[in-house]
């Protein structure tokens, strides 16, 4: 660690013991009002109030919600750290004073902590004087969507000119006070696929007559998991789950219509170019002895999140740095979606689990019970504000390999400090 940031980090430290106890009543408030997708207006309007009156200056995003902004000023590289500001429709079952204050919406998978914590960098960031480069703060809408927000702020160049992201994650399988981590895959790609049969109907007293639409269905059903596993390389790690079935109303009529509506998830980002397409065509194979007409909607989701080597490096060094080496644990690869993903398509990125259960049972996320032991947040604008102040002189190292430090910036590499070499190319991009 340079003196420089020996001394940012240790001033974003103090920063964060000062205001602990507004950083949570920040994640209460959201916690409290929750918004959907692409309808974060207060949410964006209560975060950009915040930040102004930390004297910077958001930008809402032209997704209409969610802001960004860029804390330091003057020549040096650009971090990005990324937040997402969503809810889900699910209804609060907690019984808490920061209960979801509307009807069938929650922040059930730990939106508001990710806000809170990219704000607390931000205005721990805005503090500090000597900063070397910039910190560009993003918070993001429709994280829970596909194909998810983050593909328009990649596609509206909200990205450009930076080197690297960062993000986190709730982890509640993890204890709080620790911080996963993983190189490479780090979540799945899932997409979304629909299939609806149609046929002219009938008396179930006589199938032969016409197309059994309940019974197609089923096969589709139960045969297209199986096929599946059999044509991909089962360490690719692909798999189909139904999540809905809707056909018929009488017992004794055939329906015209019927559909099914499941998630594909992919491990493997090789394996994932070529999903839908077998999908299709499997469809198409399992319904054709039946008759029915077959339509498939197959929306491509998320690509996994595939962490890059250097900037988990530089997580794993802010990571130490705040829970201690014992804390850092290795992540497993999650079976879930994640639309950060889609921001390897223009930088480096890299996303940690931050841990959140506070003992008794676990609490899964996308449940209206889940909730997260409040002692994570602070940890968690330690561990971005410190990544971010890494990332920083690493890649100052990188646009300027020759040139003496600048004033205030007293870092040379030690020997074996793999600190000034460029980004990794990344070989998962496209
Ligand atoms: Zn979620
Ligand atoms: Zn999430």
């Amino acid at each position: 660690m340079t003196p420089v940031v020996e001394k940012l980090g240790a001033a974003v430290e103090d920063w964060v013991q000062a205001h602990t106890a507004q950083l949570v009543a920040v994640r209460r408030h959201l916690h409290a009002h929750p918004e959907l997708a692409y309808a974060e207006f207060e949410t964006t309007a209560y975060l950009e109030q915040r930040l102004r009156e930390a004297g910077l200056s958001p930008r809402r995003l032209p997704t209409g919600t969610g802001l960004v902004v860029e804390v330091g000023e003057g020549p040096g590289p650009t971090v990005v750290l990324r937040g997402d500001i969503d809810a889900l429709p699910l209804a609060d079952l907690k019984d808490v004073p920061y209960a979801s204050t509307r009807q069938g919406l929650c922040h059930a998978c730990g939106h508001d902590v990710h806000t809170t914590v990219v704000l607390g960098v931000a205005l721990a960031l805005a503090t500090l004087d000597g900063l070397p480069g910039r910190v560009r703060c993003i918070f993001q809408p429709a994280e829970e969507t596909l194909p998810g927000g983050a593909t328009e702020v990649v596609s509206a160049g909200v990205l450009d000119g930076a080197s690297r992201a960062f993000a986190l994650h709730c982890d509640p399988s993890v204890p709080v006070g620790r911080i996963g981590l993983r190189t490479g895959a780090i979540t799945a790609a899932c997409d979304r696929l629909d299939v609806t049969l149609t046929g002219p109907g009938g008396h179930t007293a006589r199938p032969h007559l016409t197309v059994d639409l309940v019974d197609a269905l089923g096969r589709l059903i139960t045969e297209l998991p199986g096929l599946l596993s059999r044509q991909v390389d089962p360490r690719a790690g692909m798999s189909l789950v139904w999540g809905s079935v809707d056909a018929g109303v009488a017992a004794n009529a055939i329906p015209q219509r019927g559909t099914l509506r499941g998630t594909v998830r992919v491990l493997d980002r090789d394996a994932w170019q070529g999903a839908e397409e077998l999908l299709r065509s499997l469809v198409a194979k399992v319904a054709a002895p039946s008759g029915a007409a077959v339509e498939v909607d197959y929306v491509r989701g998320v690509p996994p999140v595939v962490n890059d080597p250097r900037s988990v490096a530089l997580l794993r060094a802010a990571a130490l740095e705040t829970v201690g080496g014992d804390e850092v644990v290795l992540s497993p690869q999650s079976m879930g979606g994640e639309d950060f993903g889609w921001f390897a398509e223009r930088l480096p990125i890299a996303l940690a689990r931050l841990g959140t259960h506070g003992g008794g049972a676990p609490l899964d996320l996308h449940r209206g019970t889940f909730d997260v032991d409040e002692r994570a947040i602070p940890l968690g604008v330690l561990l971005l504000a410190r990544t971010a102040l890494h990332a920083l002189e690493a890649d100052a190292a990188v646009l300027h390999p020759q040139a003496a430090p600048p004033p205030g910036r007293t870092g040379r590499h030690e020997a074996g400090d793999t600190a000034g070499r460029p980004p990794v190319e990344e070989t998962h991009r496209g």
